[in-house]
């Protein structure tokens, strides 16, 4: 085992593995270019699932993509520089998308989320930073009651594996929730949930508690990745060379373009996902909000009502798309008409995303020493912990008694 364990990114993922190696006894460094946890894991939605089992490829979504394609209001677009990306990223996708694979896709997904609510209260445990998870529902809001059917493949998949859900009728959404829109007419209510009501503020928290513990951070880019004869890993950066035995890829999308020099070629793309912040909303929502029709969730966060979605596959550093913050404005409005949409905050993030929805967590393969945690696509918060859990026992040696199979990067 090794004494020292570097971890390239310090996003929710590398902060998760680096408390759970800690938690080993595994010394960490945790090498990011900018503030811990203040990139794509920044401006997520918040929402910590434990049902969140379905995978983005669904039986019938090719049905859906041409019109979605076809509608600058949608949540889904894509650049045109990308299409020679995109064809072949979505064709794996779409090979996918059958119940089989949804249901193979869905127990690995479980293993991840199911766990996520007790580990982010045992990483915040004494922090005095508690309160940044809460209990909450998760709410996916229908205008067309008859398409609140709790025996459509997601919710039955959720409910065969002992979630709580609920259907509920437009007066009883309106209850729980009184600013919601009254076009809301049903809602399916996923119970047991909690989210995350500052996604940067933990990340901050969470790298406060891994430096008290010990870590060590460095600021820094990592621009190449190689192995030395003397079988240590070589990280270049500006200031000069690092040196390492055990190195956790943790880059989130970046870290297909580190692994590229080593021969890897793997399908990671940018998915990117913007939000709208309201700091002065003068309303609030109890619990995390999906309006299924925009496919954009709601919740209130520390600094005001965040709305976040949208899936725009491009370029990683392509400028954010400005028309996006009047879309999810509008969306925003549309859910929860006396919003104050004042002093609007605009962020766009980048979600590193594979085609099965599922990240790589493990051993990479003819590269000893050298282990993968990216690739979390929408579910990066709350798969982290568990993510952490798994790349720790695997990096000390333990024997895990579960398959890592669906995780490999040789899956690719
Ligand atoms: C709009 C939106 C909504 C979302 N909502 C949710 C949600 O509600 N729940 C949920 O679970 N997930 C959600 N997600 C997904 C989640 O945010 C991501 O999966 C997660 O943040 C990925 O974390 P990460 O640590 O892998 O990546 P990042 O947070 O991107 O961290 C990677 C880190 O690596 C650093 N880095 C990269 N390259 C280098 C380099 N060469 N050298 C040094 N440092 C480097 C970066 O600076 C960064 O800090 C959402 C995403 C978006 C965009």
């Amino acid at each position: 085992m090794s004494e020292q364990v570097t971890i390239i990114g310090a996003g929710i993922v590398g902060l998760c593995c680096a408390l759970s190696l800690q938690d080993r006894g595994i010394a960490v460094r945790l090498i990011d270019r900018g503030e811990p946890g203040q990139e794509t894991s920044f401006g997520n939605a918040g929402v910590v699932s434990p049902w969140s089992v379905i995978p983005q490829a669904v039986p019938g979504i090719w049905k859906t993509i041409p019109k979605m394609l076809l509608d600058p209001k949608s949540a889904l677009s894509v650049r045109a520089s990308f299409w020679p990306r995109m064809v072949p990223w979505g064709l794996r996708f779409l090979r996918k998308s059958d119940e089989k694979s949804v249901r193979n896709i869905s127990d690995a997904m479980e293993l991840l989320c199911r766990p996520s609510i007790e580990l982010y209260r045992r990483h915040l445990q004494n922090t005095g930073h508690e309160d940044l998870i809460v209990d909450s529902n998760y709410i996916h809001a229908f205008r067309q009651s008859d398409q609140a059917d709790l025996k459509a493949l997601g919710y039955a998949i959720r409910k065969e594996k002992g979630g709580q859900l609920e259907r509920i009728d437009g007066a009883e959404l309106r209850r729980m929730e009184p600013a919601l829109s009254r076009d809301f007419k049903a809602a399916i209510l996923i119970k047991g949930q909690a989210r995350v009501t500052s996604p940067g503020r933990i990340g901050s928290v969470l790298a406060d508690k891994a430096h008290r513990q010990g870590a060590e951070f460095v600021r820094t880019e990592v621009t190449k990745l190689n192995r030395t004869d003397d079988g240590l890993w070589h990280l270049v950066t500006p200031e000069g060379p690092l040196h390492a035995d055990t190195v956790v890829m943790a880059a989130g999308v970046w870290s297909a373009e580190l692994l590229k020099p080593l021969g890897l070629s793997v399908p990671l793309v940018a998915e990117r996902g913007y939000h709208v912040q309201f700091p002065n909303p003068s309303t609030v929502l109890e619990n995390s909000v999906m309006d299924v029709d925009a496919k954009v969730v709601a919740s209130s966060m520390q600094d005001g009502l965040r709305v976040a979605g949208t899936a725009e596959f491009a370029n990683i550093d392509a400028p954010p798309d400005p028309r996006k913050q009047a879309l999810l404005t509008e969306q925003a409005r549309a859910m929860v008409p006396d919003l104050n949409t004042t002093d609007t905050q605009f962020w766009m993030g980048r979600r590193p995303s594979f085609p099965d929805s599922l990240p790589a967590i493990g051993p990479v393969e003819g590269s000893k020493g050298l282990f993968s945690a990216f690739g979390h696509s929408h579910y990066g918060l709350m798969m982290a912990p568990k993510t952490g859990e798994l790349l720790a026992d695997m990096v000390s040696g333990q024997r895990l008694n579960i398959s890592m199979a669906p995780f490999a990067l040789s899956r690719f």
